[in-house]
C-alpha cells in the first residue's frame, strides 16, 4: 500500500510537469531562422524621434537580444544577409536572400523563417520569394515604421509576432506573409499605402489574411493565387533576372521614358496606366514599337486598387499583357520571374492569371 502511494505520487508529479504549459512549450520549441536585411526595424536615431534616424544600423544579433521574449517561444538564430534601407534593394539581393531561405527551408531542423526588411519595398521582395521558394513552412517578412530609438517603437512587438507566426502550425502552407501592426498579409496582396503610419500596409483588393493578438492567431483568408510549394518557379532555376522597368502614365505622357528604357536594355516594361491600365496615344506608340522589338509590355494601373482586365483596344491589337490585380511594382516582379522561363506571350498571360 505504502509502495503504491509512492508510485501514484511519482506519476502525478510527472503528469504535472508534462501538463505545465511552460515546460511543455520548452519541449516543443520550434527552430526559427531570422534573415536580416536592414530597414527601419534595424535603424537608429535621435532618442525619442521617429522622423530623424538612419535605417539599417543594428546587426541581427542586437535585434534578437533586444527582444529576449522571443527565445521563450522559439529557438531563434540570426543571419545577416545585407544591411540596407529597402529603397536600395536590388534583384541580386532578392536572389541572395532567396537562396539562403531555400537552403534553410530544406534543412529538416528548421521550422520557419523570419525576414527583417525595410518597409518601402518589402512587398516586392516578399512577392518574389512567394513565387520562387517551394515550401509549406512559414516564411514571414517583418519591418517597422518607427526605429527602435523612437518613442513607442513598433519594431519589438512586430518582431515578436513575426517569430510567433513563423513558429505556429496554423501558418504552414499559407505562402509568404507580412506581419506588421498585429496584421497578417499575403505577400501577393499587401502594399505599403502610407508613408509614415504604423498601419501602413493594406491588402487593398482582397483584404488581409488575419490578426495576431495576445499570442493567438486569427486567420480569415487563404491566399487567392498559387504560391510557394505549388509554384512552377524555383530559385534553383534562376541565375539572373532580366531588366524590367515601370513607366508612369499621366496627361501629356510621351514615349521618351519607354524609348529610354528600351535603349538601355529593358526586356519588359510595365505601364502604370491611367484607370484600367490605359495609355496615352504618344506613349502607346512607343510601347507598340517596343513590343515589336520583343519587349514584353504589361498593363497595370496607377489607381491603387481594382482589376486591370483584357481590353481589346490595348491588348489584342498590340499583344500586351494585362496585370490582373497586381500593382505596377508587383507586376514587375512577376514579369521578371516569368521571363526566366518563357517569352511566349500566351504563357506569360497565363502566369499573370495564376500567380
Ligand atoms: N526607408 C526604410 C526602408 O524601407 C523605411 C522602413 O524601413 O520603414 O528601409
Amino acid at each position: 500500500m505504502h509502495f503504491c502511494k509512492k508510485i501514484i505520487i511519482i506519476i502525478l508529479y510527472f503528469v504535472l510537469i508534462i501538463t505545465d504549459s511552460s515546460v511543455f512549450a520548452e519541449i516543443n520549441k520550434k527552430n526559427i531562422v531570422v534573415f536580416a536585411t536592414g530597414g527601419t526595424i534595424a535603424g537608429s536615431g535621435k532618442k525619442g524621434s521617429s522622423a530623424s534616424y538612419k535605417p539599417a544600423v543594428f546587426p541581427v544579433n542586437e535585434l534578437l537580444s533586444s527582444v529576449p521574449e522571443i527565445q521563450k517561444i522559439a529557438d531563434v538564430t540570426g543571419k545577416q544577409i545585407v544591411q540596407v534601407g529597402s529603397q536600395a534593394m536590388t534583384s541580386e539581393i532578392w536572389m541572395q536572400l532567396a537562396r539562403s531561405v531555400d537552403d534553410a527551408v530544406n534543412n529538416n531542423e528548421v521550422d520557419g523563417i523570419v525576414i527583417t526588411h525595410g518597409t518601402d519595398t518589402m512587398e516586392e521582395t516578399a512577392y518574389f520569394l512567394n513565387l520562387v521558394i517551394n515550401t509549406s513552412k512559414p516564411v514571414v517578412f517583418v519591418g517597422s515604421m518607427r526605429p527602435p530609438t523612437s518613442i513607442s517603437a513598433d519594431g519589438p512587438l512586430n518582431f515578436y509576432n513575426a517569430v510567433f507566426l513563423a513558429a505556429h502550425k496554423k501558418a504552414s502552407g499559407k505562402g509568404v506573409m507580412l506581419l506588421l501592426n498585429n496584421e497578417i498579409h499575403s505577400a501577393r496582396e499587401a502594399t505599403k499605402a502610407n508613408t509614415t503610419q504604423v498601419n501602413a500596409f493594406k491588402s487593398i483588393n482582397n483584404g488581409m489574411m488575419g490578426y495576431i493578438i495576445e499570442d493567438d492567431i486569427y486567420f480569415y483568408k487563404q491566399p487567392a493565387k498559387k504560391h510557394t510549394y505549388k509554384s512552377e518557379f524555383s530559385i534553383n532555376d534562376i541565375s539572373s533576372l532580366p531588366k524590367v522597368d515601370i513607366v508612369y502614365g499621366y496627361s501629356n505622357c510621351g514615349r521618351e521614358a519607354v524609348d529610354a528604357f528600351v535603349d538601355n536594355g529593358s526586356k519588359g516594361v510595365v505601364i502604370a496606366g491611367t484607370g484600367n491600365g490605359n495609355i496615352h496615344p504618344a506613349a502607346m506608340q512607343g510601347l507598340v514599337d517596343a513590343e515589336k522589338n520583343g519587349v514584353v509590355v504589361v498593363r497595370s494601373s496607377r489607381c491603387g486598387s481594382g482589376v486591370v482586365i483584357n481590353e481589346s483596344d490595348n491588348d489584342n491589337k498590340s499583344k500586351f499583357i494585362y496585370s490582373n490585380t497586381l500593382n505596377p511594382q508587383k507586376a514587375r516582379v512577376l514579369i521578371m520571374t516569368a521571363l526566366t522561363k518563357t517569352n511566349n506571350l500566351e504563357q506569360i498571360q497565363k502566369v499573370f492569371d495564376t500567380y
